[in-house]
């Protein structure tokens, strides 16, 4: 028992000296720096994020939607076709409802917010199935060589890109090349 609480003596009078060097540091100037810079940071943080979700949402509000099917499915006691839409100009994407508000990413937390605020309406490109990311990665790159293009040729062009890309085949490192030209994420795999 005796051991136990020479223990606890030791121990309390540890605690007591460290709590006390702690105190001593709060009120040193550079840790007093360190605190304030810490709760700026978090504020800055704070602004960082509600400056890119309205970005984001003004984006996705005024977006004139050209949508692609991103996944279609056959009910088949029904015989009716389901399928799930995503915008290939501003990137959202119906998906991003199903979601649980916890597995979302930032970006679909204000698409899910935009399709509260307004009614999802699009041009649909019809006959294609196709990863969302790839699409809007087409896009972009459309845009980015024809920045004023209007939708009826950018769905052209968007088309015909897309079918060279499912058509004709090519080894790896070209796919590479391909996923580094549109900014996909390196393991990109959905091309069909
Ligand atoms: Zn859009």
């Amino acid at each position: 028992m005796s051991e136990l609480s020479d223990k606890y003596e030791s121990l309390k009078k540890t605690q007591e000296k460290l709590a006390l060097r702690i105190k001593q540091l709060e009120r040193d100037s550079n840790v007093m720096d360190y605190k304030r810079l810490n709760r700026e940071l978090d504020n800055v943080m704070d602004d960082l994020y509600e400056t890119y979700r309205e970005i984001k949402l003004n984006e996705y509000n005024n977006c004139n939607h050209l949508a692609v099917m991103t996944e279609k499915k056959k009910d088949q006691s029904t015989g009716r076709n389901y399928y799930s839409v995503g915008c290939i100009k501003c990137g959202m994407n119906e998906k991003a409802l199903s979601k649980s508000k916890f597995l979302r990413s930032v970006d679909e937390n204000v698409m899910a917010e935009s399709f509260c605020d307004q009614s999802f309406e699009y041009d649909l490109i019809k006959d294609y199935v196709v990863d969302l990311d790839l699409a809007h990665a087409i896009y972009n790159k459309i845009k980015e060589n024809h920045p004023n293009i209007n939708d009826k040729l950018a769905t052209k062009y968007f088309e015909i890109a897309l079918d060279n890309i499912r058509d004709i085949e090519v080894n790896e490192s070209r796919k590479q090349s391909r996923i580094k030209r549109l900014g996909l994420k390196p393991n990109f795999k959905n091309w069909k």
